[in-house]
């Protein structure tokens, strides 16, 4: 008997240790955030004060003394009041690009020509003949004279090194006469398809190249080593971080990139979360798409499960296709990339294999033929949930703004371009179709969501200012006053929506991130101030107090 109620007694207390011990196990947390104002974004708890962090994943969301007595928390930290968005998520840009661009003279919001030629100056005084000289970002908009710049101011400034400087957009560069000396090209060269060589009255290249014709002379810059893409990735993963971004969709990757982006998963580098779109069409699309998508490679840190494809160029330099001729170059419709065919050839074979397909369409006209071309293939395809997209969508038809809600196409968008765009669209567009551009809220009137980017390195890469530029339609010094074509604007919950839930869903990644509850991703932005109730003229002193990303501070603000 007695030895029965020892027994007896010894199942009870081991029964506890266990129960006592799953309870523990279960009410531990890495990491607890209390005494914020929490913007979830999660319609049955929009606003919270306290989140529990365990292995990387949010495992509760709700008011700090509740999560303090419930959780057994390796670090608390007390926000004092700070405000926590869901990870902002950069969903259309160029990391490498953005890194060479860091790696290279800056020439964004240089207000002259002779200024940048003397930046070029002081960088051949640095380094030996031969070398290349690289930079980006010239806009000739912000000069006095608002022309295309010449060879002949680079020769005098760099008369031995071969120069190649690329504009803000991305399509169009400006080099010296020792680049076209090696690149073999003189008056005799005929422009390629899809692309421009600017000329002077006799026919004498200028030293200014659009669109396709860039490829004349960028075949001859040496390619860069995979230590310099790497170099440059991890310098743009830093900046990124800095400013709050937790995820940027990369789009067009080619095969190094890729490479390189596998190695710093494989080594626990990679400090942001990238969602990739293959360069095509190309060779690496070629290999790639027989392959099929890379999912939550490195833990979850790099995904690529996209494609992405040119139907035109981009509106400064005239290269965006539009219905009707451009309003300040008659004559001038812009160019065509890629033939009808071809886009659609890439895109059954991505949905073949489960790749998103991502066309870039920036005029109406290139908007015009992309909806068709997806809806021909929506037409004759298993309705699946293929989330096409249009990257950038900047003007569109009135009857087509409608289409992208009808054939579920996402228009990923970019805020802060219409801002930099501003001043000369509607001299580009005139004012009738300066209407159907950068037409956020109609877009969303029409049920539309708005994945929002900001393509950099070809504008300014920081997400609040396009949170801004979305909510005020107004640049960084306010101007307009009152906002350009304010009808237009995102609400803030709508911006913010923008940069996280929807870009989440526009990377099939809504199940994982894009709002604060529990099983989501530890994704977590954390800001100074409260940018959905500030004045909107507060909203750029907004600064970045931590950037979190599977639960890990990548970045930490110090004071
Ligand atoms: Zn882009």
């Amino acid at each position: 008997m007695k030895y029965k109620i020892a027994l007896l007694f010894l199942f009870a207390v081991a029964l506890f240790i266990v129960i006592y011990l799953i309870f523990i196990m279960e009410n531990k947390a890495d990491l607890l955030l209390i005494n914020g104002k929490i913007y979830t974004l999660d319609n049955s708890q929009p606003i919270a004060e306290a989140l529990a962090i365990k292995e990387g994943y949010i495992i509760a969301v709700g008011n700090s003394s509740e999560l303090k007595d419930r959780y057994n928390a390796e670090k608390i930290i007390d926000l004092k009041g700070s405000v926590v968005i869901p990870g902002l998520i950069d969903a259309h840009a160029h990391m490498f690009g953005f890194g060479q661009m860091l790696n290279s003279l800056m020439l964004a919001g240089i207000t002259s020509a002779n200024e940048i030629a003397e930046k070029v100056k002081e960088k051949s005084k640095t380094i030996p003949a031969g070398e290349w000289i690289y930079g980006r970002g010239w806009d000739q908009t912000l000069w006095s004279d608002k022309k295309f710049p010449t060879k002949n101011l680079l020769d005098k400034a760099a008369p031995s090194n071969p120069v190649i400087l690329g504009r803000i957009d991305g399509h169009a560069i400006w080099v010296n006469s020792k680049t076209l000396e090696m690149a073999g090209i003189t008056s005799a060269t005929i422009d390629p398809p899809g692309g421009k060589i600017i000329r002077d009255n006799s026919g004498n290249p200028t030293g200014v190249f659009i669109d396709k014709a860039t490829e004349l002379v960028e075949k001859i810059v040496p390619p860069p080593a995979d230590a310099e893409v790497e170099h440059c990735i991890l310098l743009a993963a830093d900046e990124c971080i800095k400013a709050g971004l937790t995820e940027v969709h990369d789009m067009g990757l080619n095969s190094q990139t890729i490479r390189v982006y596998k190695k710093l998963a494989d080594e626990q580098k990679l400090s942001i979360r990238i969602y990739g779109a293959v360069d095509a069409p190309s060779q690496t699309w070629n290999e790639f798409s027989e392959r099929g998508p890379l999912l939550n490679y490195g833990n979850g840190m790099l995904t690529i499960r996209a494609v992405k494809m040119y139907a035109d160029g981009a509106l400064g330099s005239r290269g965006a296709a539009l219905v009707e001729n451009y309003s300040d170059d008659p004559g001038n419709r812009g160019l065509t990339l890629l033939d009808d065919s071809t886009m659609e050839a890439v895109t059954r074979q991505a949905i073949k294999k489960n790749f998103q397909v991502c066309t870039h369409a920036i005029g109406d006209r290139a908007n015009h033929v992309v909806l068709n071309m997806y809806e021909k293939i929506l037409g004759t395809e298993n309705k699946k949930d293929y989330r096409f997209r249009i990257e950038h969508a900047q003007v569109l038809l009135p009857e087509d703004i409608s289409r992208f809600k009808k054939l579920n196409v996402l228009p990923s968008m970019q805020p802060i371009h219409s801002t930099s765009d501003m001043d000369w669209a509607e001299a580009r567009l005139g004012t009738d179709r300066v209407k159907g551009a950068y037409a956020w809220k109609s877009l969303i009137n029409s049920g539309s969501i708005i994945p929002a980017g900001s393509d950099f390195p070809n504008d300014i890469m920081q997400p609040l200012w396009g949170f801004y530029a979305a909510v005020t339609r107004m640049d960084q010094d306010g101007k307009p006053e009152g906002g350009w074509h304010t009808e237009e604007c995102m609400s803030r919950e709508e911006a913010l929506k923008s940069y996280t839930t929807w870009a989440a869903y526009a990377a099939f990644k809504e199940k994982e991130k894009g709002t604060i509850e529990a099983g989501k991703y530890a994704d977590l932005t954390i800001l100074s101030q409260d940018i959905m109730t500030i004045p909107a003229n507060k909203i750029l002193n907004t600064e970045i107090i931590m950037t979190l990303i599977g639960g890990k501070i990548v970045y930490e603000l110090s004071f």
